[in-house]
């Protein structure tokens, strides 16, 4: 299997070579040249326990990976979640699941990508004998999986832009706290969005690319989202018979990556309903499916931080499918966004998707009604997905993070401590951390200085 980039405007690539760019070097992002149909696959799969699932999945895109190889790499993936189904589904009423995505190292959904594309880089440097310098850019979560993936890798030295202050401690600390010496979390002033612009300009440098071996982990790798596919498929096979095909998936969404991929194994045939994206009050993609305008809008902080995001950088890859698999007009409408601050679209083909909008004020409210209604606490990310819709049918809420990463929420909506034990650790740890300024010159300097050879 060749993989496209979304801007057309340079040629296939296999497989490694998409995992290790990352970003394209059009600036587009990678998608496969075609999608697979999985619908004869589905039989056999049913009864696959959720690594096999992944190695099977995977089979079909990395084809440059020798099958045993690929076998070990997905394997270890998914040996540090503290849960036995990996991605569990908690059943709250005959009309209402969970799908828990935070039994990773890192308790939030992240993981599910990050300890995979770790192992990835890992057996790819050791084919090629060739370092990599990772560069991300994170509203919280990412960061903290990103770190936890690539943490002792061989031959990989990460660099992590956040902005200062407005994450959760706690994210912070599972960042900051690692001790490791190929990890380097770089403090900004700044909100995420100015984060994510400063590293797509390092990307784009393609000098500097090359002279570092940069790739990215952000979520417009496509490993992460084929990784992020597995977990739909495991759930429609996890959920009731009578209930799969019928079922909603609700999916908290920030740069749109996770929702992307359930809809891309919706159009690879699983027979899933449709989507809901639940956004914040950073509602940019609300505002989109509501109105067919994708319009900029300032990033207020919210208490879903790691939603806390208005260019969503996935939406490209749905806009690619949307516009008819048309490069060129995946750029006018990219370009006329990037002029324009909005794009006004004259038919968006959405079907399938719905959306809602939870404000902070809501998101309290939430916690502290699914808590009594079903004694279940939610996460303030996952609050959003419980946001009530008139005539939904039965729904399945994607559970992005674990409520101990929230403390502080969670104690104001329900007065209850949340607590995870590998949280608690870290407590007792020293931070180090280094403020970067967030332009590509100063963070291209900083790499330089510091990558470990
Ligand atoms: C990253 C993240 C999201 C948003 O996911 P996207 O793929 O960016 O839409 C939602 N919730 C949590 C907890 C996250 O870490």
């Amino acid at each position: 299997m060749q993989f496209i980039s979304t801007r057309g405007q340079v040629p296939p690539v296999s497989f490694s070579t998409a995992v290790a760019q990352g970003l394209a070097p059009d600036a587009g992002l990678y998608l496969p040249e075609t999608l697979p149909d999985l619908k004869p696959f589905l039989k056999e799969w049913e009864g696959l326990s959720y690594a096999e699932l992944c190695e099977a999945f995977f089979s079909i895109f990395a084809t440059d990976i020798d099958p045993a190889e690929l076998k070990t790499i997905v394997a270890k993936s998914y040996t540090k979640f503290d849960h036995a189904d990996i991605a569990p589904i908690v059943k709250l009423s005959e009309e209402l699941y969970v799908l828990e995505l935070f039994h990773g190292p890192t308790l939030a959904f992240k993981d599910f990508a990050l300890q995979l594309l770790g192992n990835l880089y890992e057996a790819q440097i050791a084919r090629t004998g060739k370092p990599i310098s990772v560069l991300g850019a994170t509203s919280g979560d990412t960061g903290a999986a990103a770190i936890h993936g690539l943490l002792g890798k061989e031959g990989v030295t990460t660099f992590i832009l956040y902005p200062d202050g407005r994450i959760s401690p706690l994210q912070e600390r599972q960042m900051t706290c690692t001790g490791a010496s190929n990890v380097f979390p770089l403090a900004i002033k700044g909100s995420f969005d100015d984060a994510q612009a400063a590293m797509k300009t390092v990307f784009e440098d393609q000098e500097f690319a090359a002279e570092v071996g940069l790739s990215a982990v952000n979520s417009i790798n496509l490993a992460r989202i084929l990784a992020q596919c597995v977990y739909y498929l495991s759930a429609f096979f996890r959920l009731p018979a009578d209930v799969r095909e019928n079922v909603t998936f609700v999916v908290p969404t920030g740069n749109f990556g996770n929702v992307l991929a359930g809809w891309l194994v919706q159009r690879m045939g699983l027979p899933i309903k449709g989507f809901r994206v639940a956004t914040n009050q950073n509602d940019i993609l609300h505002r989109l499916f509501q109105t067919e305008v994708y319009k900029l809008d300032a990033v207020a902080p919210s208490l879903a931080p790691s939603m806390d995001i208005q260019v969503a950088s996935n939406f490209e890859r749905f806009l690619y499918y949307a516009e008819g698999s048309d490069p060129a007009k995946v750029r006018e409408i990219i370009q006329t966004f990037k002029d324009t601050g909005e794009y006004i679209f004259e038919e968006l083909k959405a079907e399938g998707f719905s959306s809602s909008r939870t404000d902070d004020a809501e998101i309290a409210t939430i916690i502290q009604r699914v808590y009594e209604q079903y004694g279940y606490i939610a996460d303030p990310h996952t609050a959003c997905g419980f946001a009530p819709m008139a005539d939904s049918g039965p729904e399945i809420v994607l559970s992005t993070a674990h409520p101990a990463k929230f403390p502080d929420t969670i104690q104001e909506a329900i007065g209850q401590d949340s607590t995870h034990p590998s949280l608690e650790a870290l407590k007792q740890r020293e931070i180090v951390k280094h403020a970067v300024e967030p332009t590509p010159e100063a963070i291209k300097a900083f790499m330089r200085a510091h990558i470990v050879r």
